[in-house]
């Protein structure tokens, strides 16, 4: 999960890649969030259990064997294994803690995320031991869903038998890209025979669910090059696969490097080009029989592999984060840990709070929250948002659905607004509409 720095799309310059997230990951951005909230959480935690209310795990690794130019997340390339301890010790005293307060006892996660950072960087032994101790806290014999991202560079045999032994149902690889140069050039560090010999492992251990990411526009993408990925990944034929367009963040290495050379423009594809990019992707991938479900993925067999993890979030459940730096959720309030590993890790040792800051949302929020997010599917349901809010969203959003429509990016079909395809592209920049007045313009970070 992302710590991001968003900026609004400009308006007059959004053809050219600018630098900035324009990737929207939750509601109300982040910069309203503060520590003046963050006593909110304690007394959430402190009140009674909501009892079967979905809710789910997050676990942050924040190790990496290198940084990607692109990278944005708070990672740690240098780490040994002694720090590896002190921070698992960390992450499993913070869940002792949570699964002690009256909010969340008894309660069982219904997902399960490892996400990062890299979290195949942690050794097969740490890896038992880590899910060992965390199911014997907060068993997760209910679990839906357990996803694992990895990085394929750091995936051997034995350690992919472990990841699937303690429940793993979903693996996450991010590939990235196929082709070696660009991976290079990218900072990646993993390589193309990794990716198919990590693949293939996975696939004859029997995961229920791969997943691949790969990224539209990094650095020195061709039209060819673009092409040949496709082709690849659909030979590989994985279960789901995960889009993104390329953003440059202000704190990556690709924005340092822009700014040394006093660049106002990313050296990446420009968003029509990344969107083309995306777009022949899905062509081919609905040809090859998949269905596109969100603004980013396209999957094999839509009834059987789903995404809970997403799905829970974007409908509101409850979310334990751990970790440093990461974003949880729990009954209505948003907070995110301390963002530095000496910080987090010693605070729990000392047995003080690592919430660093929050939001209380209004109810109002929390809806927006939903019916933003709800958007990258392609699709909303009017009657859904009436019954969980008692909001009509046609009436609510009348003139900007009016202009959506008259642009030919929605439709309405059996009571559903349906986004066509080249909005569902943009659509992460076409949110900002529904943001409430105070959150416009806002900078995340
Ligand atoms: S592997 Fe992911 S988290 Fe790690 S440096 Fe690269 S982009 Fe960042």
């Amino acid at each position: 999960m992302s710590e991001d720095i968003f900026i609004k799309p400009d308006q007059e310059t959004k053809a050219e890649t600018k630098p900035g997230n324009y990737f929207v990951s939750n509601y109300p951005p982040f910069s309203f969030w503060k520590e003046d909230d963050v006593p909110c959480v304690e007394s959430m935690l402190q009140s009674p259990s909501p009892g079967t209310a979905p809710m789910g795990i997050y676990y942050h690794v924040p190790f990496c064997r290198k940084r990607c130019h692109f990278c944005y997340f708070r990672v740690y390339t240098d780490k040994n294994s002694q720090a590896v301890r002190k921070y698992i010790d960390a992450t499993l005293h913070e869940l002792e803690t949570y699964a002690k307060t009256p909010y969340l006892e008894g309660r069982k996660p219904q997902f399960v995320y490892f996400g990062g950072g890299t979290p195949s960087y942690l050794s097969a032994q740490q890896l038992t031991e880590l899910t060992d101790r965390m199911k014997s806290i907060m068993p997760w014999d209910e679990a839906e869903e357990v996803t694992f991202e990895c990085e394929p560079g750091t995936l051997t045999e034995k350690k992919l038998e472990v990841i699937k032994n303690f429940g793993v149902t979903r693996l996450s690889l991010g590939i990235e890209n196929f082709n070696d140069h660009i991976l290079e050039t990218n900072g990646r560090a993993h390589r193309s025979q990794e990716v198919f010999r990590a693949y293939e492992y996975a696939r004859n251990l029997g995961f229920q669910n791969i997943n691949v990411d790969l990224i539209a526009g990094m650095l020195e993408e061709t039209d060819a090059n673009w092409e040949e990925c496709v082709e690849k990944v659909v030979e590989l034929s994985p279960d789901c696969i995960t889009i993104y367009q390329m953003e440059v963040p202000f704190n990556t290495t690709i924005f340092k490097s822009m700014k040394e050379q006093g660049k106002l423009t990313a050296p990446v594809a420009d968003w029509p080009t990344k969107r083309k990019w995306v777009t022949q992707a899905y062509e081919k991938l609905e040809a090859a029989g998949y269905t596109i479900t969100s603004a980013y993925t396209a999957v094999k067999d839509p009834q059987n592999t789903k995404f809970v993890y997403r799905d829970r979030l974007w409908s509101g459940a409850d979310m334990l984060a751990l970790g440093v730096s990461s974003f949880g959720h729990l009954g209505g309030i948003h907070y995110q840990n301390l963002t530095h590993f000496d910080q987090y890790c010693d605070a729990q040792e000392r047995f003080s709070n690592t919430v660093r800051r929050a939001l209380l949302t209004t109810d109002d929020e929390r809806f927006l929250r939903e019916f933003i997010l709800q958007w990258k599917l392609g699709r909303v349901s009017p009657r859904y948002f009436q019954s969980k809010f008692g909001v009509d969203i046609r009436q609510r959003f009348k003139d900007i659905l009016e202009k959506w429509k008259e642009a030919g990016d929605l439709l309405e079909k059996e009571g559903e607004l349906l986004l066509t395809r080249d909005a569902l592209l943009r659509i992460d920049s076409m949110l900002h509409d529904f943001f409430l007045p105070q959150h416009q313009n806002a900078k995340y970070v």
